[in-house]
Formats: C-alpha cells, sequence, structure tokens
C-alpha cells in the first residue's frame, strides 16, 4: 500500500517538473475563451442532433419531389422507410446544401433478387451530381469502385463494412462542395469522408468531377448549393432516418 502510494507521489512530481519545464511564461496566452462553440443537442438512434435539418423523419415525403418535374413523389412510405418505388424516377430535395454532413440510413432488400450493380442498387447524389453508391454488396461481385460507398465509379471503399440484405445500414458523410474560380474553372474539387455503419470507408476523397456512367467525370461550375438527389434504379431500396447538417 505505501509503495503504490509512494509510486503516484512520484509519478506527480515528474508530470508535475514535466509541465515546468515545457510551460515557461503565461499559460493564460494560448487560452481562448471566444467565441464559444454554439450548444448541440446530440441526437440519439432515431433523432437527429437540435441544429439538423430533417429531410425525412418518418413520416412524410414532404422534403422531396420529383427530380424531372418537380412532382410530388411517388416512393413509398412504410412503416418508417421511404422505398423506390421503380419506374417513377429519382427524388430529389427540395433544399438545396453546400458543403454538409449528411446522416442516412438505408435498406437493401432481404429476398435477394439480381447480382453485381442489379442487386439492391439506389444512390445518393450530393448537389444533384456527386453519387456515394449504395448497393447489396454483401458477398455480391462487380466492379469495385462500384460497389457499396463507392464515390461511383470512381473511388471504392476503402473496405467493405456492408451488412447483410434486409438489414438497416448506416452512411455517415461529411461533404465539402467544390468551388469554382470566376471564369468557371476548378478551384477546389468536391471531398467526401464517409463512415459506413461506423466503419472509416472514404477519407477526404477528393472526386474527379460529377458523376458518369460512361467516359471520363470532369467539373462543370455550378452553383454553390445543389439539392440530395435519391436514385431509382429500379431496385425497391429503402431509407430513413435523413438529416443534414450545414456547414
Ligand atoms: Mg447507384
Amino acid at each position: 500500500m505505501r509503495k503504490s502510494v509512494l509510486i503516484l507521489l512520484s509519478g506527480i512530481t515528474m508530470a508535475a517538473s514535466s509541465m515546468a519545464q515545457t510551460t515557461e511564461g503565461d499559460p493564460k496566452l494560448t487560452e481562448v475563451w471566444t467565441p464559444v462553440p454554439a450548444i448541440v443537442t446530440p441526437g440519439s438512434a432515431n433523432t437527429a442532433p437540435s441544429d439538423a435539418i430533417v429531410l425525412f423523419n418518418g413520416k412524410d415525403g414532404s422534403q422531396w419531389q420529383n427530380k424531372k418535374d418537380a412532382s410530388p413523389i411517388k416512393w413509398k412510405i412504410e412503416g418508417d422507410a421511404l422505398t423506390v418505388e421503380k419506374g417513377t424516377g429519382d427524388i430529389q430535395s427540395k433544399k438545396s446544401f453546400g458543403s454538409c454532413q449528411l446522416h442516412i440510413e438505408w435498406r437493401t432488400p432481404s429476398v435477394v433478387v439480381g447480382e453485381s450493380q442489379g442487386r439492391g442498387n439506389s444512390g445518393i447524389f450530393f448537389m444533384g451530381q456527386y453519387e456515394l453508391q449504395v448497393l447489396d454488396s454483401y458477398d455480391n461481385k462487380t466492379y469495385s469502385n462500384g460497389q457499396a460507398g463507392s464515390i461511383y465509379k470512381q473511388f471504392m471503399p476503402l473496405v467493405n463494412a456492408s451488412k447483410k440484405p434486409g438489414e438497416w445500414q448506416t452512411y455517415d458523410v461529411i461533404f465539402t462542395a467544390p468551388k469554382f474560380k470566376a471564369d468557371g474553372s476548378l478551384e477546389s474539387p468536391a471531398k467526401f469522408t464517409v463512415l459506413h455503419n461506423g466503419v472509416l470507408i472514404q477519407n477526404g476523397t477528393e472526386a474527379k468531377g460529377g458523376t458518369v456512367y460512361i467516359g471520363q467525370p470532369k467539373y462543370t461550375a455550378h452553383d454553390a448549393k445543389g439539392p440530395f438527389v435519391l436514385q431509382d434504379h429500379g431496385n425497391p431500396v429503402s431509407f430513413r432516418n435523413i438529416w443534414v447538417r450545414e456547414l
């Protein structure tokens, strides 16, 4: 007992003396007291942080419209989920966003139909054009830069953190909007940091341009903000608990 107290005391003395050596001068000079970060009440499993904009809370699709003609969406709302209704088209958020934090939950069908890109395919387009791929990538071979968590056809995810078909999965994304110079050329690219089910899969990945299916992506100057687009790829993929924090 006495021995452990002595060890503890000598540890404190050593820590204090090493601090004294490294902090000559006034420690107050490096303290920042103002401004003070805003207070945000964190969310829980089913709720958003207090400063988030909720795009889908399980009840209605009023924050969304058809991409094609801005008409009311025809996707299905069942339980707390919004599900792709095949052939009704992509939907887009009514609000536009630039740099942001996005939380979104998605689920591919529990009954596996199809393979490769034909299995549980959807996608989340930031600013209407940079696609973070949604796909059933649980034991489903496809091109790596087209699997779940890829920046579609540009960058594969660092790892495959997919859950089984029919299980809810999460994406938490920090997105930095691209910037353009006055002449329309690129100043800084779009950047993605993505956690898939809590696992880091994109780490500050710089997009090569807007998503294209064929050919090489390139940047075309656009507004500082754009809508989120969710893709109708013909598979009944579901979404829930969608919220955004503007950065
Ligand atoms: Mg897709």
